[in-house]
Formats: C-alpha cells, sequence, structure tokens
C-alpha cells in the first residue's frame, strides 16, 4: 500500500481498478510514391474521415456535455482546414515524392515544434491540439481506429501523465470511474470537464505511472487529493464506507437540490449556474440551477473566420433565454483575449496576453463588437415567449471609464432598437465582473453607474496572487483562499451593499461547499457555479447559521495563511449538524 497526494480537482471518492492511458503514436515510415496525384487524392479522402470524425465529437460533447467543451472540437476541424498546413503537405508529396503519412507527420511536426517555441503557455498547449489532430489524419490514411477503441470493457480509473480535452470526453461515462494526472493544474480543461461530467479528479498527482500493473487497485479522493495504491484490507473497507457515504449524501442532495438552499435561521440564498450554452442551460436546471449566473458567450465567437452576425447571435441568445424564462440571467459580454483569441478581431501575438488586450478592453478598438452584442442579447430578451430577467455584464474591468463607456454603449443600444421599433425587455440590470484588484478596491466608485458586481474568482486569485491560472507548476499558490483574496472578496460585498448593489460569485469558488459558510457570512447574495456542484453547495448552505457565519467570516479575515482558513473552515463545517 502507498499514498500519494495530488492537487483535488474534482470532488467524490471512486475505488477501482487502474488504466493507464499512454496513447502511443502511430508510427510512420517514409517511402517514396510513384503517384503524387494520387497520393494527394488519398490525403485529402483522410481530411474528409477526420472532418467527419471531428463533427461526430463535436455533437457527441455538445449533448453530454456543453457548447464550451464542444468548441474544442470546433478548433481542431480548423486545424485540418489550414491551407498553409495542407499547402505544404501538398508541396512534400508533389515534389520529394514522399508517401502522405510521412508528409503529414513532418508538416505537424514542424508546426508543434513552432508553436512550442512561443514563450507563451497558450501557444504550446496548442501544440497537443495539433499534434493530436495530425495523429487523427495520419490515423485516417492508414485506416486505423480510434486509439480509445482499447478502452477496457470493465470500469476504471484512468491515469495519464497528462489528458488532452478531447481524450477526457472520449471515455466512456458509463466506465470511468475517476481520472487522475501527474502534470495539470486544478483549472485546466481537463479538471473543468471532470466537473462538468460529475467525475472525481486529482491533478499534479506525483504518482509514477510505472508503479501500476494489471492488478492495481486505487482509491482516489478528489476531494482532498489523496490517492491509495494497493490498499490494504482495512483501508479498502474504510474508503468503501466513506464512498458510500459521499454517494448517500450526493443522491439526498441531488433530489434536494431542487428545493430552495434555506439556512438555519431561515435565510434563502441564490444558487444559480454556469453556462456556456443550451446544453448547459438544460443541464443546470436538471441539478437545481434557480438561474444563470454566469453564461460565457465567447462559443459564439470561437473557432471562426469572421464574427458572428447580429442575427445569428440573437437567434443563438434566444434558445437559451426560452430555456431559463423568467429565471435571472446573467450574461457576460465577450470575454476573449488572454488564453482564447481568433483570427478576426485584431489580436496580435502578445507576451503577455492575460494582462493584454482583451475583454473590455476592446471597446476603444472594436466599439462594433459590443454594440451588436448588447443589440442582439436585447433582441433577443425582446423576442422571447416570456418575460425575461436579464442582467447584462462586462468583464475584465479595471477603471471607471470602461464602466461608464459600456453603460452608455448599452443604454445606446436601447434606444437604437426602440426608434428602430424592435422590442425590447422591460426588466434589464447592467453589471461588472470584479476579477481583477483595482475593480474590487473601486467599488463605491463603480456602484454609481451599475446594479450588480460578480466576483470572478479565478482571474481575482490569478491577478491578486500574480500566478498564471494555465501554469501547472504555481497552482498550489492559486488559491483563493489566500487571505488577500478573501479580504478583496470582503471589501467588494462591505461596499456594494453599503450602495445598495446585490454581490454574485461565478469563479470556481463558488462551487466549492467548504467556501460556502464563509460566503454566506460575508454576505454573498448570488451563488454560481458549474451545474454538478449545485447539489452539494445547496446542501452545505441548508447546514449553516447565516448569523453563524457572520461571526465564522469576520474570524477568518484575521487568518494569516490560505492553510489556516481552510483548516478553520473544516473544523466549523465538522461541528455543523
Ligand atoms: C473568473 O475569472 O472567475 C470567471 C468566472 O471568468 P473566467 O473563468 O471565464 O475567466
Ligand atoms: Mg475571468
Amino acid at each position: 500500500m502507498k499514498q500519494f497526494t495530488g492537487l483535488p480537482a474534482s470532488p467524490g471518492i471512486a475505488i477501482g481498478s487502474v488504466w493507464v492511458y499512454a496513447p502511443t503514436a502511430v508510427a510512420v515510415a517514409s517511402h517514396t510514391i510513384a503517384n503524387p496525384l494520387e497520393e494527394i487524392k488519398r490525403f485529402h479522402d483522410a481530411l474528409k474521415t477526420a472532418e467527419s470524425q471531428l463533427q461526430a465529437l463535436e455533437k457527441h460533447t455538445l449533448e453530454t456535455i456543453g457548447y464550451e467543451e464542444a468548441a474544442i472540437f470546433e478548433a481542431h476541424q480548423l486545424f485540418l482546414q489550414d491551407p498553409d498546413l495542407i499547402e505544404s503537405i501538398e508541396m512534400m508529396v508533389e515534389g520529394e515524392q514522399l508517401n502522405a503519412e510521412a508528409a503529414v507527420s513532418q508538416a505537424i511536426e514542424q508546426y508543434a515544434e513552432a508553436l512550442l517555441a512561443v514563450e507563451d503557455e497558450y501557444f504550446q498547449a496548442r501544440a497537443v491540439d495539433v499534434r493530436d489532430v495530425g495523429q487523427r489524419i495520419i490515423r485516417c490514411l492508414m485506416g486505423i481506429a480510434d486509439d480509445h477503441a482499447d478502452f477496457p470493457n470493465r470500469p476504471v480509473i484512468v491515469l495519464a501523465d497528462d489528458l488532452t480535452p478531447s481524450d477526457t470526453v472520449q471515455f466512456p461515462k458509463d466506465r470511468l470511474l475517476a481520472l487522475a494526472t501527474v502534470r495539470g493544474g486544478p483549472t485546466s480543461h481537463t479538471a473543468i470537464l471532470a466537473r462538468s461530467l460529475g467525475i472525481p479528479a486529482i491533478v499534479s498527482l506525483p504518482l509514477p505511472l510505472a508503479l501500476i500493473d494489471g492488478k492495481s487497485t486505487l482509491i482516489l479522493d478528489g476531494s482532498t487529493g489523496q490517492v491509495t495504491l494497493n490498499p490494504d484490507e482495512a483501508t479498502l473497507q474504510q474508503a468503501k464506507s466513506a464512498q458510500a457515504a459521499w454517494q448517500r449524501q450526493q443522491d439526498v442532495a441531488l433530489q434536494a437540490a431542487l428545493e430552495t438552499a434555506v439556512t438555519t435561521d431561515g435565510h434563502q440564498v441564490e444558487v444559480v449556474a454556469n453556462i456556456g450554452g443550451a446544453a448547459d442551460a438544460q443541464t443546470a436546471l436538471t441539478y437545481g440551477a434557480e438561474g444563470v449566473g454566469l453564461f460565457r458567450t465567447e462559443f459564439l465567437y470561437l473557432d471562426r473566420d469572421s464574427m458572428p452576425g447580429e442575427d445569428e447571435q440573437t437567434a443563438a441568445y434566444q434558445e437559451i433565454f426560452e430555456i431559463m424564462g423568467e429565471r435571472p440571467l446573467v450574461v457576460r459580454t465577450l470575454d476573449i483575449g488572454g488564453d482564447k483569441a481568433v483570427s478576426y478581431l485584431g489580436f496580435t501575438a502578445e507576451p503577455n496576453p492575460f494582462l493584454g488586450w482583451r475583454a473590455i478592453r476592446m471597446m476603444d478598438e472594436r466599439p462594433d463588437v459590443l454594440y451588436h452584442q448588447f443589440r442582439a442579447l436585447l433582441r433577443a430578451a425582446g423576442a422571447t415567449s416570456q418575460p425575461t430577467d436579464l442582467r447584462i455584464m462586462v468583464p475584465m474591468v479595471s477603471n471607471i471609464d470602461e464602466v461608464k463607456q459600456a453603460r452608455a454603449m448599452l443604454d445606446q443600444a436601447r434606444t437604437d432598437l426602440h426608434d428602430e421599433g424592435i422590442p425590447v425587455p422591460e426588466k434589464l440590470q447592467f453589471g461588472i465582473m470584479v476579477e481583477i484588484p483595482a475593480a474590487a478596491l473601486q467599488v463605491p466608485h463603480f456602484s454609481n453607474y451599475v446594479d450588480f458586481f460578480s466576483i470572478g474568482t479565478n482571474d481575482l486569485t490569478q491577478y491578486t496572487l500574480a500566478v498564471d491560472r494555465t501554469n501547472e507548476r504555481v497552482a498550489p499558490l492559486a488559491t483563493p483562499y489566500h487571505p488577500a483574496v478573501l479580504n478583496l472578496i470582503a471589501t467588494t460585498i462591505f461596499n456594494a451593499h453599503k450602495h445598495g448593489k446585490w454581490v454574485g460569485l461565478c469563479g470556481e469558488f463558488a462551487g466549492d461547499p467548504l467556501a460556502a459558510p464563509l460566503l454566506l457570512g460575508l454576505g454573498l447574495d448570488e451563488f454560481s457555479m458549474a451545474p454538478a456542484a449545485i447539489p452539494a453547495v445547496k446542501a452545505m448552505l441548508r447546514r449553516c447559521s447565516r448569523v453563524a457565519c457572520h461571526g465564522l467570516a469576520a474570524h477568518v479575515l484575521e487568518l494569516a495563511t490560505a492553510k489556516e482558513v481552510k483548516a478553520y473552515l473544516e473544523e466549523k463545517v465538522s461541528e455543523m449538524e
């Protein structure tokens, strides 16, 4: 029996046999071909097959997980259409009479190496995607089935050095007990996917894969990050009862999730969902979401060559508004740039994209983007069959001019639509995200221009602690439990309330049950999280007394370290009924 501790990425306990997923690259031999034209045709046929495979994968992801996750496979399809890539492969086949497999392999490798040479994790991460697509084309050329075909027939815990999002979504959900990776951070795509799927997961797990053999058994606790390899009988029995207890708690919580979350002293807390499209909107309701606290709209803009038109946007928003009906729905305007960029908005390579031209900062150079998005949102709400409760917020705000300008533009969009005789919603709120420390410190000033605030702890943590949220080496530092982050959250809520504004929180922190008593005690009005996190958070809130949590929060704000905060919260939670 051996124990290892990684970073918790998705809660739950799994016990089972282990399958090490180590995808092997298909070996490609190069040889001279006699008929280049025929070879090029074979290459194009393979591209078509790869495209239809990716379309199927995109559709599967859209139906089973959500739009955001599905967009990954749209991006892979774009690689297939890259004219430079296609041309360089054709030239190798024609000029050097190289077989298509070898030409694809060489061209892809050059492309991947070029991405890896860029000192930027976003581009480096894209190298994985490029190689993934390359392997897909080669497999299509050689008529080899997907790697996932050898996924065991029995339920397993998947262990891997690292996982691409495409690996994760392709694993059969009914046989996937849990995920653990040696690399990766808790805010990586794979961790986020695991949470969307409701599967326990651990990342940054220092477990040498060589220790695993066909007979290995594992206990994985996604809430603590603990893994036990080949447990002895007593440990196994203990884990089994912990798992059964956790499962019972989950079942009860899922059932209870459809009810409102009322604290022991009678205070009803608003619990809503983060969504990225219509699929998650539907899922959110089944998990008991009372509305949406963050609708990320990037899916509409990503992985295409031109801006989505106003009509297209309106139709996409309306589909979601119809699902949500009269429930509150907070839509975040385009938050692109940083780790996500698109070809058509004028992005250039930046040394620090997370500190660069992104989100609301695009408003000066590209006012059209925000203006049309505002119009589309208003039009969609005006056309929805029920009255909507639309709340629009802008991301990455750092100064007051941005807020004033955005608000003025929203008012303009509303007036213009009215003048054009197009119906607009009666109810409308305007807010900003608080995800830059400067914004948290200026809430009293911002309050003159907004109806609400929504705290984005993923970025607030990144910018307060100067830790890149995508860099696994510094992942342990990226904790919202850091007292500096907590004090910014407290300041935001305190000042917003003083000015009569409500406050939501839509970073991953809101979905952490351990944080719920603290956030409640700080006076948070709205908790917004991944749909799968709702049942456990509602269950935790019901165990809390709001008055007692005020005291708990006051004490936490005096603590010095994240470790102390967590230990104190764990102690207090264990004392609750
Ligand atoms: C955040 O920063 O906390 C947030 C909710 O936004 P995103 O994760 O999309 O940056
Ligand atoms: Mg953010």
